[in-house]
Formats: C-alpha cells, structure tokens, sequence
C-alpha cells in the first residue's frame, strides 16, 4: 500500500460555547498500517451530530469524553481499502465511529458495520444509520402517532426531525414541524411534506401552537428542549406522549432551564420518555427494513448539507448551533467511489 497521509482534528482544549481556535488542531500522520484482525476505511463522509459537542464536555455519558489530544469522535462512512480482517473485504463500504479524519483501522465491533447491497452514501448516513433508527425507535416505540392524530416536532429541518416527522406522517398523523426561519419551514413543508411548520424565530410561538394545533398537541418528538420543549407542554392534548429525543439547547451551556409548564403532564394524564436509540441495537435492522420500505415507496425523503474537506468539520459543528443545516451536516471528505 502506497504511504498515505491521515489528516485529523485533535481536540486541544476543552470548548466553552462553541468551538473557538485553539479549541483543535489539525495535525498529519502517515495513515496507519492494520494489524491482523484490523481493516483500513478510507473515510467518505464524517456526519456531524449534535452529539459530538456533548463528548468534548468532561461529563459522563453513554460514551466517554473525548481526551485532550484525541482525535474528535463523530459517526462516519468509507470505503474499506485494505483488510486484514474477515469481516471487511477490500471495496466495502462501513459506518463506524471515524472520528474527524481522513483514514480510521475498523475492527469487527459494535460500532463498525458493513452495508452491503447500499451504495448510497447519503441515504445511508441520513436514513439508514443511526440518525434514521433515532427517529424510528423514538417515533413508533414512544410517540406511538394514530391516525388523525396532531404531532409536533421541533428542529424539523434538521436530520433526525426531519425523518420523525415524515414517519408520523406514514403513519397517518398531522404534522407540525418547529424550525427556525423561513427558508428551514418551507423546506420542512415542501421537502419533507410535514402539513405545517412553525418558524419559532418569528416570535410567539405559544400563540402559533394554538394556530396551528386548536386540538391540542398527541405527540411532541422533541430535539431541543428549553423554551421551545415549554411551549409545547402548555398546549398538550389528554393522554400526549412527549419523546424527549434531545436537548440542543443546553449542550453549548450545560444549563436547561426547568419547564413551567411540566404540571400539564399532570393536568392532560400525558407522558414523557427518554430514550437511547444505541440501546436498540439489536433491533436496528428491523428500522432498517421499514426505512427502506417506506423510502422504495416514495414516502421517505432525506436531503444533505455538505461541508467539503476535513479542514471544515469545526465549522459545521459549530453551524448546528447556529442552524446551518436542512437534513443532515455532513463533512466530504473523500470521493465515494460509486455515485449514485
Ligand atoms: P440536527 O437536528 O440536524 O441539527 C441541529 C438543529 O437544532 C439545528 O439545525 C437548529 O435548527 C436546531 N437548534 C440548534 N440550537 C437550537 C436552540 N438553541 N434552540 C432550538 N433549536 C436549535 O441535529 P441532529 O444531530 O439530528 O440532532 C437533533 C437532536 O437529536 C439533538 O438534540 C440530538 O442530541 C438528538 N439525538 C438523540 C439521539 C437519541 O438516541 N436520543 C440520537 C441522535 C440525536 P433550527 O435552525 O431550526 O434552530
């Protein structure tokens, strides 16, 4: 194998708000040669979650922070290049934590898996991934939407709100999107074929709930939290299921103001669960199969906003807290070999 240069984004000082310089650095090392049991992945596309602010805190969570000096952890997809490792062939494409860099060794664990039969990178990353099985599992086993049934769901535009939508509309709900501006919520409507979107940007949003759900809120798929996730809790219909999905609006600060407005839980006998799609693991081939059903129907949309070039993974970082993406933030880093 040719020596080839691994360009990485290492994490230098732990960030207050959003990534500042200084915060990483980019370094260069040869790409590394794998051991018997390993596989080399040429990295295509790093996806930039929300979660990744989370794991540059040094606070506990499902995954340990990552280390001053540590490259930056972060879901992505590539090509396997050289194998020393049963599981992976040349010429596979996987999804593992690559972290932010341009080459990553692949073992034969949890967190690696092969995509056989799927050329679309894309797809992949937006639906049939992580992102996609996050919307899944929180959607059906939580939310639960009925027919005729109003559901909200907030950062609609972005990746994982932008498939939960569109399952409840499979499923036969109506679907009022939150997104902030007015090009996110025509998107969020024209794009994603939510019935309505609300831009929580243009100001009261209490009186646009009212609007938009006189009947109350069934199902509230919430990403953000704050005021937002308030908001909607003041206007819950009996019975509601509240899928806490994310908080967004706390991971630059860590604070989350308390809802006001929790006592409604109380009030309409509604619910509110947490949940981890990581601890569905074992069932994520039946989202996979339902996902791909819906989207060979026609009825599944995903749409992508790529950042070009390891050198611009900070940027789209920092561009989810500032709400840069429609769909999901990506980072190209390397030329798929088969485009689709
Ligand atoms: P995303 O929705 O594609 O992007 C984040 C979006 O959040 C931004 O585009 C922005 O949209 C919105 N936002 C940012 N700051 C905000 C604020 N202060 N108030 C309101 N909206 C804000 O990101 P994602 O990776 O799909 O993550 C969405 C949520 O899902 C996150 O909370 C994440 O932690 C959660 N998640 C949970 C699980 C799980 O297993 N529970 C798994 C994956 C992701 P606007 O321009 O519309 O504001």
């Amino acid at each position: 194998m040719p020596s080839l240069t691994n360009r990485q984004i290492v994490l230098r000082r732990r960030p207050a708000g959003m990534l500042q310089p200084g915060d990483t650095e980019p370094i260069s090392s040869p790409a590394p040669e794998p051991a018997v049991g390993e596989a080399l992945l040429r990295t295509t596309y790093i996806g930039i979650d929300a979660a990744v602010r989370t794991w540059l805190d040094d606070q506990p969570g499902y995954l340990p922070p990552v280390q001053l000096g540590e490259v930056i952890r972060a879901a992505g997809i590539g090509e396997v290049i050289a194998s020393r490792c049963d599981a992976y062939a040349v010429g596979d494409i996987v999804t593992t934590l690559s972290g932010f860099q341009e080459y990553v060794l692949i073992r034969d664990d949890l967190f690696s898996t092969p995509m056989p039969g799927e050329t679309d990178q894309l797809a992949i990353m937006s639906v049939y991934g992580p992102t996609g099985a996050t919307a899944y599992f929180g959607m059906t086993d939580i939310g639960r939407p009925q027919s005729g049934e109003t559901v909200v769901v907030s950062a609609a535009a972005g990746a994982t709100g932008s498939i939960a939508g569109q399952l409840a509309k499979i499923a036969g709900a109506r679907v009022v999107g939150i997104a902030g501006g007015a090009d996110k919520c025509r998107a969020v409507v024209q794009d994603f074929g939510f019935d309505a979107c609300i831009d929580y940007k243009a100001g009261d949003l209490p009186a646009a709930l009212k609007r938009h759900c006189p009947g109350g809120v069934d199902v509230y798929f919430d990403n953000v939290g704050g005021p937002i996730l308030d908001a909607v809790l003041g206007r819950l219909a009996p019975r509601a299921r509240v899928v806490l999905c994310g908080v967004i609006s706390s991971y630059l600060t860590g604070k989350q103001p308390g809802p006001a407005n929790y006592v409604n839980l109380l009030a309409k006998t509604a619910s509110m669960q947490g949940f981890n799609a990581l601890d569905q693991w074992g069932r994520f081939d039946e989202a996979f199969t339902a996902l791909r059903r819906w989207a060979a129907e026609g009825r599944l949309a995903h749409r992508e906003t790529i950042y070009q070039g390891i050198e611009s993974c900070v940027d789209a970082l920092n561009g989810l807290f500032t709400g840069a993406n429609i769909g999901k933030m990506l980072v190209k880093v390397g030329e798929p070999s088969t485009v689709v």
